[in-house]
């Protein structure tokens, strides 16, 4: 566990985070998470999952075969929300379990981690004999992400990220949908990317598509290779992004922000305006993708841009954005991109 050059009190707190994450998780839902979150982000899941499979009408490379066994893997996606409820028990026995056989002195660092190491590596061979436990969490409630596991056919959605800019009950829902919206989206298509993809409902590695439909997925998916693979990162000192590594985000990205968008449109076609953001001139649509570039907004150093061009499965933030906007017309509509135009090239790729 060597420092990645981070503040000394953000080394440690994720440090504590990352190991002892249901203690901290539960300190951080009792300070921090409003409790009709999970009923609202639920909402958002079924109306983002409903406009996935909706979508799947429109495809011209997918037969109605695999259509339909796309439907029913979309709707056996399982989900979880914001924290295990028997972290905020009282008497909290469980929890107290999982640090019981820990021994930390408040004076000694390294052997706290020598004694982290061995407990947790107890912990993993007791597990090799007991059956598989599917209700239990992956990551914990501090925590700012959100995943997708194929072998579970899951998504997770911590506490940590049902917060602004990504959610808030008192924002406009332009902005929600714009930013949590979109990130159910992206992980609800990782079910369907190149890797989630071969695996079924129930998290099998199992090949359900039709030899039309799969050699039209690659065909589909090549074109976002050479898109994403275009991008020249001068941060980077000037290398390219690795089209095929940073396929499944990428299509996770467009897919997401396509479905949060439409998602949006009927939520509008229901509920009526809304108030838009005092000071910007801005159209509720407009806020829509405001937020969504916002909440991919961030800064690097050039050692880690040079470094996560090579590691990170994403695009860099920059390209998350500008790739999944540039396929999408509804953007250079709302932002009056002029055809031809960066935002809004002839070619544009597209999978789900
Ligand atoms: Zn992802």
């Amino acid at each position: 566990m060597l420092g990645s050059g981070e503040a000394r009190w953000r080394e440690c707190v994720s440090y504590v985070n990352n190991n002892m994450e249901n203690a901290v998780g539960a300190m951080y839902v009792r300070e921090t998470f409003a409790g009709e979150s999970k009923r609202m982000v639920r909402d958002l899941i079924e109306k983002i999952r409903e406009v996935f499979v909706e979508t799947l009408d429109e495809l011209q490379w997918m037969d109605e075969a695999s259509k339909e066994k796309a439907r029913e893997k979309a709707m056996a996606i399982k989900e979880q929300i914001g924290y295990p409820d028997y972290i905020l028990e009282d008497q909290n026995e469980k929890l107290d379990l999982e640090y019981a056989n820990l021994n930390f002195s408040e004076h000694n660092y390294f052997e706290n981690i020598l004694e982290n190491l061995r407990a947790g590596a107890q912990k993993s061979l007791k597990k090799l004999r007991e059956r598989v436990d599917q209700d239990i969490w992956i990551i914990g409630a501090a925590v700012v992400n959100a995943f997708y596991s194929p072998n579970r056919n899951q998504i997770v959605f911590p506490a940590g990220i049902l917060q602004p800019p990504f959610f808030s009950k008192h924002q406009p829902q332009a902005l929600n949908f714009g930013g949590i919206g979109m990130v159910i989206g992206h992980e609800i298509t990782h079910g369907f990317d190149d890797n989630g993809r071969n695996f079924d409902k129930d998290g099998n590695m199992l090949d359900w598509w039709s030899n039309f439909s799969a050699l039209h997925f690659k065909e589909q998916s090549l074109c976002m290779v050479h898109q994403y693979g275009n991008y020249t990162w001068e941060l980077a000192g000037g290398q390219n992004v690795s089209g095929i590594s940073t396929l499944g985000e990428n299509i996770a990205d467009n897919g997401g922000v396509r479905q949060a968008y439409k998602a949006y449109l009927k939520w509008l076609d229901r509920e009526g305006k809304e108030p838009k953001l005092p000071g910007l001139n801005l159209s509720h649509k407009q806020l829509f993708f405001l937020n969504f570039a916002q909440v991919w907004c961030g800064s690097y150093r050039p050692e880690y841009a040079s470094q996560s061009i090579k590691t990170d499965v994403h695009s860099p933030l920059k390209y998350r954005v500008m790739g999944s906007l540039q396929n999408f017309e509804a953007f250079s509509e709302v932002f009056h991109c002029k055809k031809g135009t960066a935002m809004h090239p002839t070619g544009k790729c597209r999978v789900w």
